[in-house]
């Protein structure tokens, strides 16, 4: 295979995504983390679409856009826009901006690369759902990951106010709650509520392209 194009091409993105009940905007920092809005509660029709599509814009829009020169997109999704910057750029540290050391991380690699300010930015393979509309993306770089846990392991706990009972919370769990034992609906204080669903924060992630 000879290879035409022996620079990779890199794209940063960020993926902002409003909130239907609460207007409040999202971020969707590499993958498609939850399905309710960390602030209201609300679910959200998060969609494969929301980091596939900027994947996808961005290198459509490639030699287009100046190096280093953030542009801002809108994308129509089933429910509505969705907004989105790109840049064409190569992948820096999620807290402090600089280049990321990618000379000893090989496509394909899952771990951490440890900036100079100590941050750990994960870089992983790209998700085979982004992958699918995009095939030429071939690594994500400070990205959130995708969820680990198993969603029957609590992540967070709270009492019941009626029969006491530890009502153990994780990210499925809505704002008002059944209590499993007495029937009470539990409004999940804000405590445990933000344990489970801290705010988002937004961050650049990045991509790789390949022939
Ligand atoms: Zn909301
Ligand atoms: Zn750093
Ligand atoms: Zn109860």
């Amino acid at each position: 295979m000879s290879k035409q194009d022996p620079k990779p091409k890199y794209a940063g993105i960020e993926v902002y995504v409003e909130c239907a009940s609460c207007f409040q905007s999202l971020p969707v920092n590499g993958h498609i983390q939850s399905s309710q809005c960390a602030f209201c509660g609300e679910t959200l029709q998060l969609l494969p679409d929301h980091v596939a599509g900027p994947v996808k814009h961005a290198l459509s829009y490639y030699k287009e856009v100046k190096i280093g020169k953030p542009e801002n997109a809108v994308n129509l999704d089933k429910n509505g826009y969705y907004r989105f910057v790109y840049v064409r750029a190569e992948p820096t540290c999620m807290t402090c901006g600089k280049k990321l050391d990618l000379s000893a991380i090989e496509v394909g690699t899952d771990c951490d690369i440890t900036c100079e300010c100590g941050t750990q930015n994960p870089t992983y393979p790209t998700p085979d759902w982004v992958k699918k509309l995009v095939p030429a993306a071939v690594q994500f770089y400070a990205a959130e990951r995708p969820p680990a846990g198993n969603a029957a392991t609590p992540k967070a706990r709270t009492a019941c106010p009626k029969c006491g009972a530890d009502l153990k919370l994780n990210e499925e769990t809505r704002r008002i709650h059944r209590c499993e034992y007495c029937s009470t609906q539990v409004f999940i204080p804000n405590a445990a509520w933000t344990a489970l669903h801290p705010e988002p924060k937004t961050r650049r992630w990045f991509v790789r392209y390949e022939k």
